[in-house]
């Protein structure tokens, strides 16, 4: 399988294969400039230092971690990079997969520091 990976995205209309999930990530149509993540499992590559420049020369994989929820309402993905740790904030684009967004929201819910069955002694 030839390896491609999300610095392609910068040259305009050219698909890439996501790194985490092997989806085919089409770089046009998305309603969006630049694509810097994979639309359906919203893992994003270390390429960046800040958005949109491609000076990173890490090219680690990054997991998406959480979602920051902007001023004017608009929702942000939180990328973590699995190699060197550096955390890095990405526009949602409007063909991200909303399932995958919505899990990605109630995380700490359903996952809570705490026991689960003791939260009727906490309210
Ligand atoms: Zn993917
Ligand atoms: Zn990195």
């Amino acid at each position: 399988m030839k390896e491609q990976n999300f610095t392609s995205i910068d040259h305009g209309s050219d698909n890439f294969s996501c790194q985490n999930c092997s989806h085919q990530v089409e770089t046009t149509g998305a309603g969006s400039s630049h694509r810097n993540h994979c639309p359906n499992c919203l893992f994003s590559l270390h390429v960046d230092d800040e958005q949109g420049d491609r000076a990173a020369d890490c090219g680690g994989v990054m997991e998406p971690i959480s979602i920051w929820v902007k001023k004017n309402g608009e929702w942000a993905l939180i990328h973590r990079c699995k190699i060197c740790g550096e955390l890095n904030h990405n526009r949602i684009a409007a063909d991200d997969n909303p399932l995958k967004l919505l899990s990605l929201s109630v995380k700490p819910l359903a996952n809570p520091p705490f026991p689960i069955e003791r939260i009727k002694d906490l309210l």
